[in-house]
């Protein structure tokens, strides 16, 4: 597996300080355990921090966390049902295990959708899209952020060619029209906040019908 694009400086930092959010993590960690490159990065990152809280005073925790530590303990697990399913899903990096994943289900021409965990109060959701090889996604921009990591084929549209283990992070500045390649569905994982926002006419017609 080559692997072309990374997550930013930043946004490693930010994964070894703990600091993303449950959806980008997941993202990221799943990136990080597919490249080789990112896992030398993410180990030095850890050794540092590490390091740097010998120097840090100690702080109080906030009120209450033990308890919300002890609450996590009781919560409910993954029911054995819900875990045939994940293990029945082949070739998914171990970072979603654990995760609930939803069902396909068809939204657009060529394209279709699956929840992956539960939907977070605040910060980014997971889902995965596959999309049939040759398919154009419509042009598209966020109001947020979207972090998408490439499971299996490959998409290509300004910004370069990303296949499998590539991770490509775009904020509402970047207005994209991914095509996939031709002979493979593209499988990505992608964890996104704010909305989506087609653009143009097709992309109009659309919009009320993307709920994801
Ligand atoms: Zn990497």
């Amino acid at each position: 597996m080559t692997i072309l694009h990374h997550p930013s400086d930043e946004t490693l930092a930010a994964f070894a300080a703990g600091n993303l959010d449950h959806g980008r993590h997941v993202v990221v960690a799943a990136h990080i355990e597919l490249c080789s490159h990112c896992q030398v990065w993410q180990s030095a990152l850890e050794h540092m921090a590490g390091a740097m809280l010998f120097d840090c005073p100690p702080v109080s925790l906030s009120v209450g966390a033990f308890g919300r530590t002890l609450a996590q303990l009781d919560a409910p697990e993954v029911t054995a049902m819900q875990l045939d399913e994940i293990h029945r899903t082949e070739a998914l990096p171990s970072a979603l295990r654990g995760q609930l994943l939803g069902k396909w289900s068809w939204i657009g021409r060529g394209i279709h959708h699956r929840p992956v965990g539960p939907t977070a109060e605040t910060g980014a959701r997971v889902f995965m899209l596959k999309v049939d090889p040759g398919i154009q996604l419509p042009n598209h921009t966020h109001t947020g952020t979207e972090f998408t990591l490439v499971l299996s084929g490959a998409f290509s549209h300004a910004g370069g060619r990303f296949g499998p283990g590539d991770i490509e992070e775009a904020d509402d500045q970047v207005e994209h029209v991914p095509v996939v390649d031709a002979g493979e569905a593209c499988i990505c994982l992608v964890a996104m906040d704010g909305k989506l926002k087609l653009l143009g006419s097709m992309g109009r017609m659309l919009q009320p019908f993307v709920r994801f």
